[in-house]
């Protein structure tokens, strides 16, 4: 059975109540120890019983309100949860008692230790993971609880101890682990087991079957199919009666139940049928499932687990989880690095696709970063170690990854909704068809008896559900694997819908490292000049700043003293220096203080026409002179914008903030079909808005950081260079590790496909139900058949989902 939307919401609901409740449980304690008032607007929660309607909430909330010290009075009926502001530590006491006049129980909660996630194992149906959730949550001791199917992840907010959660899930059927890195990485390396149960219960069918065509007595027939029955159903028997239990109709229900049927009116080859198939079915989907769910942990097996550190008196090797903060690691040739960390010493280039997706080595010396999990490809290196084994690059991608795959897509909600609108009706519809017509007088009540539990196994809608979500879990995998960090469900469907693309010219298409490449003086010697330069451009964070300040040190040109510094946003840098205010910048900003530039426009055109960026130096009253500086488009750029091309990106746009002339050969050199230039920050905005106008889906794609208006207004934000900066990790919608265009292509394609498998999966598994319902009705559809078109049809959902795996 399908969380309703009702559930959903509670769930949500839950969690923010529980961690209110943590917040506020600081609070209190802090009270206890000083013996003092709470503080006004201190809040505490209760779970409430007895609630059996909306409206009880709603007269609970109003009488509690009244009453006087209480501040607020929150209560969520979906999830029997109360959050009561009072302005004194002692109401929280008599509440329990007040609620009572209403005729409910209320009961303080404890607070909740902690948020904790579990890897579970052994749910082989979407519809375990609803059952798992809703039986946790009968739980006292459980605050709140997520179970996601396809990544096989419990959260859960308790008070319980590690143990008390294993056994409880265990009672449902299933096992469960904490979710630590460590754990995940032994799982990992563990295959599946495969499943005896299934073939014990096959076998006995088997012999039932071929026995009733031999002499051995009928008897003993049925013996061997009530043992198949028996064996096989013992597990969903159980998952079904937790369910019932727990009030949720839920596939494991509807096969018992008809295999129960079967077996009343004698048909006990059927029902055995119906229990191997369905274990069958089930077996498969859990061994694909776990192949799907493998593709984040291959990532966890990227890192090595020991480290070599280098001590006084020599080496020793460390598990990575001892290693502390600033420790040297020596990491030899060949070898992969085992934590995010600075170089010290060495040269070499490490291959960082298992992060980035890059396929060229890259070129590290010292200062610069590395990351766990990437090859150290030729030299020796000493690395300091600036990030703890949860803490690295590659945990948190495994983190948002794992967050990303449980995030529902659109489509997915839709389904859901139509889900929980579905099985009720048909189940009902199969209990009419039970009695009604042969009440009416058409046919015997064995034949309709036998239909309607067809049509109770039809009731599954489970490849629709599954259709979306392991396609989703897939794709971002691969795309994970390939150094890009899709965002959840929803990104992944908007990213198959992209028609234009918009791109920050700077670092985004070009390197984003410019030279000075000419340095024109007008009044003083080009010392001076690059002086003064570069005393304006030290405080600037603009990578023509730093063009400037390069060209400076390599000729050992010193800086002035200056104060006063401060940027112009999408124009240049300011600074004071000698009393004399200086302003480095496009020279349109000269123009715009009232200074002419008439005569040096023409060596200014010709200058960006050839692809330079200008910054012209000087004071309020003239300009003293001009450094030309150039930034080159990268390879890997003119080759993903053609790939872009050939997936069929029909618009892509280059967007800067550089003169019409510089924009206009970037935009021939790099192959993009449009260009806006002179571009002030926010009018990225409003070009991105001018994009969409023209009807089209529109990603931009920028650093993340200068970008963050632009990217958030675009219909899908893509940031670059993910492994450098968290912020560009955590606000942009797909990022790309890498600090360049490479795999883009590959994200868009994956996108379409992704998709298109999904709209497969959508008809395919509607259409099967379809056929089988209308089978029913002329009695064509036997039991097995409408095992077999539920389970398998379920198979093949996820067997074509998983090609979004194996996508290069
Ligand atoms: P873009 O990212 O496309 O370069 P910006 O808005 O960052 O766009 O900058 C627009 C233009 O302003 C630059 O092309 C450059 O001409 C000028 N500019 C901005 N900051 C500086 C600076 N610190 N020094 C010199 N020129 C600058
Ligand atoms: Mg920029």
């Amino acid at each position: 059975m399908q969380k309703t939307e009702q559930e959903e919401k509670s769930a949500c609901c839950s969690t923010e109540i529980a961690q209110e409740q943590t917040a506020v449980s600081c609070c209190s304690n802090k009270d206890a120890q000083t013996e003092q008032l709470a503080d006004p607007g201190d809040i505490k929660t209760y779970k409430v019983t007895g609630m059996d309607c909306p409206s009880c909430a709603s007269t609970l909330e109003k009488g509690l309100s009244k009453r006087e010290g209480i501040q607020s009075v929150k209560v969520n009926y979906a999830a029997g949860k109360m959050a009561v502001g009072a302005v004194n530590a002692d109401i929280f006491e008599a509440i329990p008692g007040y609620v009572k006049k209403f005729g409910f129980e209320a009961e303080p909660e404890r607070p909740a230790r902690d948020a904790r996630v579990y890897q579970v194992s052994g749910m082989d149906c979407s519809s375990c993971a609803a059952t798992l959730e809703k039986h946790m949550t009968g739980n006292p001791g459980v605050q709140s609880v997520r179970v996601n199917f396809s990544t096989g992840k419990m959260h859960i907010a308790h008070t319980l101890t590690d143990e008390q959660v294993i056994k409880e899930v265990q009672k449902s059927g299933f096992d469960a682990k904490p979710a630590t890195l460590r754990n995940q990485k032994k799982e990992a390396q563990q295959s599946v087991k495969p499943l005896p149960i299934t073939t014990i219960s096959g076998l006995l069918l088997a012999l039932g079957f071929i026995g009733s065509f031999t002499a051995i007595p009928d008897w003993l027939v049925t013996v061997f199919y009530a043992a198949a029955i028996v064996i096989g159903g013992y597990k969903p028997a159980r998952s079904a009666f937790y369910a019932v239990k727990s009030r949720s109709l839920d596939m494991n229900v509807l096969m018992v139940t008809a295999a129960i049927g079967a077996a009343l009116i004698g048909e006990w080859f059927e029902g055995a049928t119906v229990v191997w198939l369905f274990a069958l079915g089930n077996a498969l989907q859990n061994r694909s499932i776990e192949r799907t769910r493998d593709s984040i942990r291959s990532l966890i097996n990227l890192t090595p687990s020991e480290a070599v550190i280098k001590t006084a008196g020599g080496t020793v090797v460390k598990d990575v989880e001892d290693v502390s903060l600033n420790d040297i690691m020596i990491v030899k040739p060949g070898e992969k690095i085992p934590l995010d960390g600075e170089i010290t010493a060495g040269l070499s280039s490490l291959n960082q696709a298992p992060i980035t997706g890059e396929s060229l080595p890259v070129d590290k010396e010292p200062g610069d970063t590395v990351y766990a999990g990437t090859v150290n490809e030729s030299g020796s290196l000493e690395v300091k170690v600036t990030r703890l084994s949860e803490d690295t690059t590659i945990a948190r991608i495994i983190h948002l990854v794992e967050e990303a795959q449980e995030k529902k897509a659109p489509t997915q909600a839709f389904i859901d909704r139509f889900a929980a609108v579905y099985t009720p009706i048909v189940f009902v519809l199969a209990l009419l068809v039970m009695v009604i017509p042969p009440l009416a007088g058409f046919g015997a009540w064995g034949e309709w008896f036998y239909r309607g539990l067809a049509l109770l196994v039809v009731a599954c809608p489970c490849a629709l559900v599954i259709s979306t979500p392991v396609a989703i879990v897939s794709a971002i995998g691969n795309a994970a694997r390939n150094g890009v960090l899709i965002k959840g469900g929803t990104f992944l469907e908007k990213a198959g819908a992209i028609k234009a693309i918009a791109f920050d010219k700077t670092g985004t298409l070009t390197e984003g490292k410019p030279k000075v490449t000419q340095v024109i003086t007008l009044q003083d010697d080009s010392e001076t000049l690059v002086s003064i330069a570069k005393t304006i451009e030290e405080h600037s964070t603009h990578p023509i700043a730093q063009a400037v300040i390069s060209y400076a040190n390599e000729r050992n040109i010193a800086s002035k003293l200056g104060s006063d510094f401060s940027a112009i946003a999408g124009k240049g840098a300011t600074a004071v220096i000698d009393g004399t205010e200086y302003f480095a910048g496009k020279p349109k900003l000269f123009s715009e203080m009232g200074i002419s530039t008439a005569h040096i426009d023409e060596r200014i055109d010709v200058l960006q026409n050839e692809g330079n960026t200008l910054v012209a130096v000087g004071t309020r009253d003239h300009i003293l002179g001009l450094i030309a500086v150039a930034d080159t488009v990268r390879d890997i750029t003119v080759r993903s914008i053609e790939k872009l091309k050939q997936a069929g990106i029909s618009e892509m746009v280059m967007l800067t903030g550089d003169n019409e002339g510089t924009a206009k050969k970037m935009a021939a050199e790099t192959g993009v079909d449009r260009y806006f230039s002179e571009l002030m920050p926010e009018d990225k905005v409003s070009a991105v808005k001018k994009l969409q106008s023209e009807g089209k889906q529109v990603a931009m794609v920028g650093d993340g950081i200068n970008d963050a208006p632009a990217l958030a207004t675009a219909d899908l934000g893509i940031a670059m260079g993910g492994a450098g900066t968290d912020t560009a990790m955590e606000t942009a919608d797909i990022v790309l590790m890498a600090d360049n265009l490479e795999k883009l292509p590959h994200t868009i394609r994956l996108s379409r496909k992704a998709l298109t498998i999904i709209k497969q999966n959508i008809w395919f598994s509607l259409i099967t139900k379809l056929a089988a319902l209308m089978l029913i009705f002329p009695g064509f559809l036997t039991l097995w058949m409408a095992v077999l078109s539920d389970t398998g049809a379920a198979l093949i959902v996820i067997l074509n989902s998983m090609r979004l795996l194996r996508m290069k």
